[in-house]
């Protein structure tokens, strides 16, 4: 089988955005490569501190205007914008797959995601109102001003870099902030495709700025004192040095960090259902998924039955092309991720965990792309390093339990909490459980995707605030309290 190659001509044209697309003729240039085959897309440019700067100095000069435009404006623009991205919903999509590799068949929820992002946060520009405080019978008068922070500076990761624009820059937006969007040299194309069609759409200059970049970009945008706001999504790791940047000028953050998310399967669950859900987890987006159920918690009386067809149905996942319409799973995004998933797979062995199925990376066809087979890993006791750090691959780790109460305190037993999975048909079950899941996200019995309109984030070490919904306007707005003497 060959590998096709992804269609370079649907890149973004620009190397950033900073108010204007800027071309830089590959500054400090970076060789992207097509994770399902290793070939190099383009050379893409990567920000350094100047590029940083710049971005906040546009940033700053669209503020005012920005946040001076009427909200019914505002809304205007950015329902265009929507359109805009639903109009060229089919290029979006070779570009997300020409950046990570992900399944080109799979992508119409990516481009809906972003243009329902939009529309969505549009109708709440001219709805975010103060309130008037009860104080009487003072002689005094008392209200509140919800304001946007300014300059929200975002970083972002290479597993969803258009998911997070939509998530973070839909409700800055609407609520009368500006943006810098950082996301990684592996993983830069869509958020410049989604700049440049922001200006096509008459978003004005500045609002949106985009400048790919790596540690270097982070670092400055995090220490930059012309940002009002951070909003990170990463690693913990990541997160504890973002944090100590931020804390140079006090900046606020927000954080939406990874998990070790637990599935509790119990014996009266839809069994296909489940099945499907655990090899699932790890064939969806090659396992990189920030709220992947990978610790899959099963009972006891059905382990052995259920492990024996999770083990068939990982089986028979097909790996291969991503631009193949029955491809059903794709590469990792780069070789040092790769070796990181497999180095991970060695040690679990070493530390008596039981392969039960996968555990290596795929060679023949597949051998210059980044492929990991789809890992089951017995892991009774919950306790292998591979159970308990996050993986952000193709790997689960099947975990039995004996009843309702093994089942919380094993879910329970990690530094994360950002989704737990309950997978019966028990109502009562469910809504016991629910409340108990220390996670900011409980999904019942299969998710259908996040609405637009729920909260989503994490508890514990999963991180702080939450985006979608009013809790994502909430996130971008600070309130100001105004005291009339009468
Ligand atoms: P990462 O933490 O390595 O990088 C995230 C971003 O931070 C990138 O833009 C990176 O360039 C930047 N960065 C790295 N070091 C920095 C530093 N010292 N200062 C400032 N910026 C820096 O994460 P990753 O490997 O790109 O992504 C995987 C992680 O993201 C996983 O932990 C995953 O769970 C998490 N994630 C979470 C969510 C969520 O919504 N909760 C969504 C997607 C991914």
């Amino acid at each position: 089988m060959s590998i096709a190659s992804p269609d370079i001509e649907a890149l973004p044209k620009s190397d950033f955005i900073i108010g204007k697309p800027v071309n830089s003729d590959g500054l400090q240039g970076y060789a992207h490569l097509y994770p399902a085959n290793g070939e190099v897309t383009r050379k893409v440019s990567v920000a350094g501190k100047d590029e940083v700067d710049m971005a906040v100095r546009a940033a700053r000069a669209a503020l005012p205007g920005w946040r001076n435009t009427p909200p019914n404006e505002r809304r205007k623009v950015m329902l265009r914008f929507a359109q805009l991205i639903r109009e060229n919903g089919e290029r979006f999509k070779k570009v997300i797959n020409a950046e990570n590799g992900a399944l080109f068949h799979q992508l119409d929820w990516f481009v809906e995601w972003d243009a329902d992002l939009f529309e969505y946060n549009a109708g709440y520009a001219d709805k975010i109102a103060g309130e008037v405080v009860p104080i009487w019978p003072q002689q005094a008068f008392d209200y509140t001003l919800d304001e946007p922070y300014g300059v929200i500076g975002i970083l972002v990761p290479w597993n969803g870099p258009s998911i997070s624009f939509g998530q973070m820059i839909a409700p800055a937006m609407a609520s009368g902030n500006v943006c810098i969007i950082k996301p990684t040299e592996f993983a830069p194309y869509s958020c410049l495709f989604l700049g440049e069609l922001a200006l096509e759409a008459g978003i004005p200059e500045g609002v949106i700025n985009v400048i790919p970049g790596n540690v270097e970009a982070g670092e400055a945008l995090t220490r930059h004192p012309g940002v009002d706001k951070l909003h990170f999504t990463g690693s913990g790791a990541t997160a504890r040095k973002i944090l100590a940047g931020a804390a140079e000028n006090m900046t606020p953050v927000g954080l939406e960090l990874g998990g070790k998310s637990a599935r509790l399967i119990f014996e009266d669950c839809d069994w296909q259902q489940a099945v499907m859900s655990v090899v699932g987890t790890c064939v969806g987006n090659a396992g990189q998924a920030c709220i992947a159920g990978s610790r899959a918690l099963v009972q006891e009386s059905i382990y052995d039955k259920f492990l024996a067809d999770c083990q068939a149905a990982a089986g028979h996942v097909k790996l291969g092309d991503p631009l193949a319409a029955d491809t059903m799973m794709g590469p990792v995004i780069h070789e040092g991720h790769c070796n990181r998933i497999l180095a991970m797979i060695d040690h679990a062995r070493e530390e008596g965990g039981e392969i039960l199925s996968g555990g290596k990376r795929e060679g023949g066809d597949l051998a210059s792309g980044f492929f990991v087979q789809p890992t089951l890993i017995a892991d009774p006791d919950n306790k292998l390093e591979i159970t308990r750090e996050e993986v952000f691959g193709p790997v689960v780790s099947m975990i039995p339990f004996k009843d309702e109460e093994d089942a919380i305190r094993i879910a329970n037993d990690t530094v994360y909490g950002l989704a737990s999975y309950i997978d019966s048909t028990n109502i009562n079950t469910v809504h016991r459980l629910a409340s108990r899941l220390d996670a900011g996200n409980v999904m019942v019995n299969g998710a259908v995707g996040l609405p637009t309109a729920a909260p989503f984030g994490g508890h514990k070490q999963s991180g702080v605030g939450r985006v979608g919904g009013i809790w994502g306007i909430r996130e971008f707005i600070r309130t100001k309290n105004v005291h009339i003497a009468m």
